[in-house]
């Protein structure tokens, strides 16, 4: 059956509605306050306008895993109040155009891209906030840090004046089940545990963004404070 555009935008609000009581369900079970947990809405499956209808439907926070994408909808969506989180893999010659766009960046995962992000955050007189990425699942075609890398790094990147670190990133391997996932988000609020013990004060792990639509409750049973869900929010949706 043909959607019109208003069955879609209905049909999108109700998937919100259903992913938030999801997020307060799992904090509940959790004994955690669910305004702990920030939902991001992950726009890579669809176009501007039904990314539009996320955020008419009341969500500020969307994320796009590929910084051309992230233009184009923020350029598109220039009218509407939405904070863009990008959580995907950012070359450095994108820096410059992807900064002034984002309110966080999920993808931090190379020290390179870090000096980066600090010399054209200077040149906007402005801080970047990022999370550093780590590889929780060893699967060797997903970026992030390797866990053991990251403490002997920390000192240099907590060097970097106009870069401000807010925690880590993680994703659950392909194929695992939901037990397997909770281990791997599991492994990374620990890692985060012990890099504190020794963090260099310039640096904050307070943030934990891990889990996607088909995971989001186990993350949320490990720790996270932000989770970033795509597909479960345009199910249903066929235009
Ligand atoms: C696509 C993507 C998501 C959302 O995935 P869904 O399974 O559609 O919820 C979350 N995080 C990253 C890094 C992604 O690329």
């Amino acid at each position: 059956m043909l959607q019109t555009m208003s069955d879609v935008a209905q049909r999108i609000a109700e998937n919100l509605h259903a992913v938030r009581e999801r997020i307060a369900v799992a904090a509940a079970r959790a004994g955690r306050d669910p305004s702990g947990i920030r939902l991001i809405g992950v726009t890579k499956y669809a176009g501007p306008e039904l990314a539009g209808m996320l955020v008419q439907a009341g969500l500020v926070d969307l994320g796009e895993s590929r910084p051309q994408e992230l233009w184009r909808k923020a350029e598109a969506l220039t009218a509407q109040s939405v904070r863009w989180h990008l959580i995907g893999h950012l070359q450095r010659n994108k820096v410059r155009r992807t900064l002034p766009l984002t309110t966080l960046i999920h993808s931090g995962d190379s020290l390179r891209l870090f000096e980066s992000l600090s010399e054209e955050s200077a040149a906007l007189a402005r801080k970047c906030d990022v999370l550093l990425e780590v590889n929780i699942s060893g699967d060797q075609a997903k970026h992030g840090f390797a866990p053991q890398e990251l403490a002997p790094l920390l000192p240099a990147i907590a060097a970097l004046p106009h870069v401000q670190v807010r925690g880590l990133m993680g994703m659950a391997g392909l194929e695992t089940d939901a037990d397997e996932a909770r281990r791997q988000f599991a492994s990374l609020r620990l890692l985060r545990d012990r890099l504190l013990a020794d963090c260099p004060p310039a640096i904050s792990l307070a943030e934990l963004s891990m889990g996607m639509s088909g995971d989001f409750e186990q993350a949320i049973a490990e720790g996270a404070t932000m989770v970033r869900v795509g597909s479960a929010l345009f199910e249903g949706v066929t235009t």
